[in-house]
């Protein structure tokens, strides 16, 4: 154990790799190898604020693991920000790529600040102080960062620029997640909701159900909420509550999306206020009698405290790690069946794969196209998850992981590194 292991996100990834590897009873040198990180990064970010006063920064960029192919992982501006949390992140990068068959290494990285406190600016100068510092470490063959919290499409443009002035000519392929007029790809938006559906289709025809006969409660309206809510409506899913920051709606014949993610539009991007529906707490969302439970807003949303008021069949976590361990072992055994973060919200890194390769070979595809084969790897990706946990008698969560450590292990014995 390191400073960079010891935090306890990453003693949490360790304890469920060592559980998982165990199932498929991982040879031991390539586990050695996935328990550090391969590089952590810390570097000073200096700002000019619009005070004229040079202020400084840190921040990270942790390499994971790149056996199966470049780095590759978000980038999260944020006060709460540290060297362990950023490396779990990584690790779990590494795990999801390979779970998904990306040929994608794991990677993540961050700055420790506010950026609600940045002028737009400041904001475009930090950047740009990053993307120096990082830069001999990134690049479309090495790592190529992507946007995460407190990051966004117009960060990985500065992004973009601040690499591409080294060459002399643009480099598209160092982030994605990037504005399509400039090398994004269609559907990076939607795709994490979108593919947060897609899993759920595959969860609901293992009980035989399709999604115009289910019902279903998402919390969060955020990028990947939202998203979610608009496709199960336009699959005549009935969507029964949606709650975001400001509360809950809850409509039992199912809310009309369409209508509000107009008002959303047009008010904020808040929930609140809409009529035609009932307010619900967010306590209450959860607990509701639904098919589909899909968490996309926080983590530990489900955890010990409340975990015995859960009456959905399904949970798919759209957020990154909903449900706590405790909560997991406990609604496992009474039957639900929870699809795990690493599974079910890996829409977004998919097509930031497809718009990396896109970028490569400058042929970009249109929505229709990411859509399909979006759709082509989150089918069969659950497809994979859903056969070991029937073989093994094991939940998706632990099921997941081993089908990610055994792809890393077949690889790393084939490159000669787990002899
Ligand atoms: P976001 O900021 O766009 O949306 C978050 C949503 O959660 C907002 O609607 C917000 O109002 C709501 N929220 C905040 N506090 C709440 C509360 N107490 N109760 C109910 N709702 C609350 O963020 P996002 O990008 O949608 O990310 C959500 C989760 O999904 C995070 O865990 C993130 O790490 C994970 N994730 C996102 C992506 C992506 O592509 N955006 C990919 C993988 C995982």
């Amino acid at each position: 154990m390191n400073f960079i292991t010891e935090g306890e996100l990453y003693q949490n990834v360790l304890k469920t790799v060592a559980h998982a590897g165990n199932l498929i009873n991982i040879n031991e040198n390539a586990l050695e190898r996935l328990k550090y990180p391969r590089r952590a990064i810390t570097v000073s970010v200096t700002l000019k604020g619009d005070d004229n006063k040079i202020r400084t920064y840190t921040g990270y960029r942790v390499q994971h693991n790149q056996t199966l192919g470049p780095f590759k992982g978000g980038l999260r501006f944020h006060q709460d920000v540290n060297i362990s949390e950023v490396a779990a992140l990584s690790a779990l990068m590494t795990f999801k790529n390979s779970l998904l068959n990306l040929p994608l290494g794991g990677a993540k990285g961050g700055i420790c600040i506010d950026p609600k406190t940045l002028s737009p600016g400041e904001m475009q100068r930090l950047t740009r102080s990053f993307t120096s510092e990082i830069g001999p470490f990134i690049g479309p063959d090495k790592d190529i960062p992507a946007p995460d919290v407190g990051t966004d499409s117009q960060t990985m443009a500065w992004m973009l620029d601040t690499y591409s002035s080294e060459f002399g000519f643009a480099q598209t392929g160092v982030v994605t997640g990037k504005p399509v007029e400039i090398g994004g790809s269609h559907g990076r938006d939607s795709a994490t909701g979108l593919g947060v559906i897609f899993i759920c289709e595959k969860a609901l025809a293992t009980k035989n159900k399709k999604m115009d006969e289910a019902t279903i409660a998402i919390q969060g309206f955020g990028k990947v909420g939202m998203h979610a809510a608009i496709e199960a409506y336009k699959l005549n899913a009935k969507v029964v509550a949606v709650s975001d920051v400001s509360g809950g709606l809850y409509n039992e014949k199912g809310i009309n999306i369409e209508e509000l993610v107009k008002y959303t539009s047009e008010n904020g991007g808040l929930i609140k206020g809409f009529t035609g529906c009932d307010s619900i707490s967010n306590d209450d969302l959860l607990a509701l009698d639904v098919d589909i439970l899909a968490p996309c807003a926080l983590d530990h949303a489900i955890n010990s405290g409340n975990m015995e008021t859960v009456r959905a069949d399904i949970i798919v976590e759209g957020a990154n790690g909903p449900v706590t361990s405790n909560a997991t072992k406990y609604l496992h055994d009474k039957g639900v069946m929870i699809v795990p973060d690493i599974l079910a919200n890996g829409g977004g890194v998919v097509v930031s794969y497809f718009e990396w390769v896109q970028d490569i070979v400058w042929l970009f595809w249109s929505a229709e196209e990411v859509r399909e084969k979006l759709k082509t790897i989150m089918y069969r990706s659950f497809d994979t998850v859903w056969e070991f946990s029937q073989d093994q008698n094991q939940d998706m969560r632990s099921s997941a992981m081993a089908v990610a450590l055994k792809r890393l292990e077949k690889a790393m014995t084939l490159r000669g590194l787990a002899w």
